[in-house]
């Protein structure tokens, strides 16, 4: 009978959790969803040393804001819990303990000098990267050397010793990577993974294999950077005899900087001129604050859109998918090997498409407070309209309020306008457009470009040679959206005082 999907999301709450950290529990939901199985969030933090404060909440916010729901987590455990290592710690050492009972693992007393010492030596015999394995561990000072009374009276004198997965001699493990294919190692190549660190506590491997193992956890969908690690799970898995319900391995493409060189890091920051982290962060210690992708603006439908991308396509043309679409459209199968480039114009992209589906009204209602906060005053209908007329135009909602002529008269006006457009003329032929306007009783857009377009006719004028004029008293732009659109949302009593005020202002600056 084949069992339901259930996958995890395992991050250590050392830091923010970087955008490829997000995209990485996109796919766990996308694939968990698919299969109508379960997404777990399990918060890895055995290594207290490495643990920030903070960090954890906002693992959480950060899912939260992207719409990825745990079905179990710390914050609503299932039967599996806890789903915090830390509360699970001292439940490891048995199973490492197991493992030297069954001869898959051994006590190894070597203390950090002397392992110092070695790694030493084997650099100045022109071998940097001393390995302790199937070699090297017949020479150090382990249960595998040692007679079992001298390992009985090292643990009865307190001897601190940590305990070693014993990777097999010379094996070939042949292990299939649902987006690598089959991977192939030979164990020689693996060396002996601490499992049960000297303060009892567990490393990640061990802590991982048996959380997964308890979990009932049947894929692992993770960053490439954990590649290098799948064979002594792997090797943990046969120790444990756990081979019949062993996960099957995903590792995800790396996410590459814009340039394509080299791996998008949390330490970019905004070094690069674009977030890598979906929320803001200040750092506790330092203070300093990394921008979010939430803070610039971004809707949380436009980054997850975007980072689906990142590794993933659907195999035609279509880019917009929502969540639920998304859920759709994924598989594993279609997740690339190859490194995906991190494009920020592609992710502005994104955030104005999702701007442009939104409706005035509720493009309206997130306009409304910035506002606010700005100290602009507009009631909601005039704000409405507006997002209309702005929302083809902006790709961020803050930008739908960069035109402030909407909420005041002009102050200054575009001064290459007015050297190229403002002739001796203007101010007459704005004065006869001013009394067709004064005419209008119903001042929409329709009638308003009706009229406008009849003007120009009758007097034989080019376009340009009103509405630049005209645009500038009314907007102190020279370019923008429709005028009839804008004039009809400002009013006619707005416009026409503005006309007033402005001719003798720019025919000044005109003289000036
Ligand atoms: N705790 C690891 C991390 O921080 C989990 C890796 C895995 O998914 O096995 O990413």
């Amino acid at each position: 009978m084949s069992r339901k999907v259930r996958v995890r999301f395992a991050p250590s709450p050392t830091g923010p959790l970087h955008m490829g950290g997000v995209r990485t529990a996109l796919y766990n939901y996308l694939f968990a969803k698919k299969h109508g199985g379960d997404f777990i969030l399990r918060i890895e933090d055995t290594d207290q040393t490495r643990y920030v404060p903070g960090a954890e909440d906002y693992i959480k916010e950060a899912l939260e804001w992207c719409g990825l729901i745990p079905d179990e987590g710390p914050s609503n455990p299932g039967s599996c819990g806890p789903y915090r290592q830390s509360e699970r710690k001292e439940g490891y050492a048995k199973y490492a303990y197991d493992l030297i009972e069954n001869g898959n693992a051994y006590y190894a007393f070597d203390t950090p000098e002397e392992l110092d010492v070695v790694r030493e030596s084997a650099k100045k015999m022109k071998m940097p990267n001393f390995q302790y394995n199937s070699i090297t561990r017949t020479s150090m000072k382990n249960s595998l050397t040692l007679s079992a009374e001298e390992v009985q009276a090292k643990i009865d004198a307190g001897e601190p010793y940590v305990i070693r997965l014993k990777a097999p001699r010379n094996e070939e493990l042949r292990m299939n990577d649902l987006i690598r294919g089959w991977v192939v190692v030979n164990t020689n190549n693996i060396d002996d993974k601490v499992l049960l660190k000297a303060d009892g506590m567990p490393t990640y491997h061990l802590a991982n294999v048996v959380d997964d193992h308890k979990m009932e956890i049947t894929h692992v969908i993770r960053g490439e950077e954990w590649l290098p690690s799948a064979p002594t799970h792997f090797l943990l898995y046969k120790a444990f005899g756990w081979e019949e319900t062993m996960p099957e391995f995903a590792h995800l493409p790396l996410i590459l900087k814009p340039d394509g060189n080299g791996k998008l890091s949390k330490r970019d920051g905004d070094r690069l001129g674009f977030p890598v982290f979906p929320l803001e962060w200040v750092d506790p210690k330092t203070k300093e604050t990394s921008s979010g992708y939430r803070e610039k603006g971004y809707f949380p439908e436009a980054f997850i859109n975007m980072l689906a991308f990142l590794g993933w396509n659907p195999g035609d043309e279509r880019e917009l998918f929502s969540l639920t679409e998304l859920v759709d459209a994924f598989s594993i199968e279609r997740v690339g090997k190859a490194g995906a480039k991190f494009d920020t114009d592609k992710t502005k992209w994104f955030n104005q498409q999702y701007l442009r589906m939104k409706t005035d009204e509720e493009l309206c209602a997130l306009l409304m407070p910035k506002l606010k906060a700005a100290g602009v005053d507009a009631d909601e209908p005039f704000v409405t309209k507006v997002c209309g007329l702005m929302k083809e135009r902006a790709g961020f909602v803050e930008e739908m309020m960069a035109d402030k002529f909407y909420f005041e008269a002009p102050s200054d006006y575009d001064e290459k306008t007015i050297k190229k457009k403002w002739k001796d003329d203007t101010p007459a032929i704005i004065e006869g457009l001013r009394k067709i306007l004064v005419n209008i009783t119903d001042f929409t857009e329709e009638n308003i470009e009706t009229e406008f377009k009849n003007y120009l006719e009758v007097n034989e004028y080019g376009f340009g040679k009103v509405m630049p004029g005209f645009r500038l008293l009314v907007t102190g732009k020279g370019m923008g959206p429709s005028m009839s659109a804008i004039c009809a949302i400002l009013g006619k009593d707005e416009v026409l005082s503005r006309i007033d005020a402005g001719l003798p202002k720019v025919e000044a600056l005109k003289n000036a």
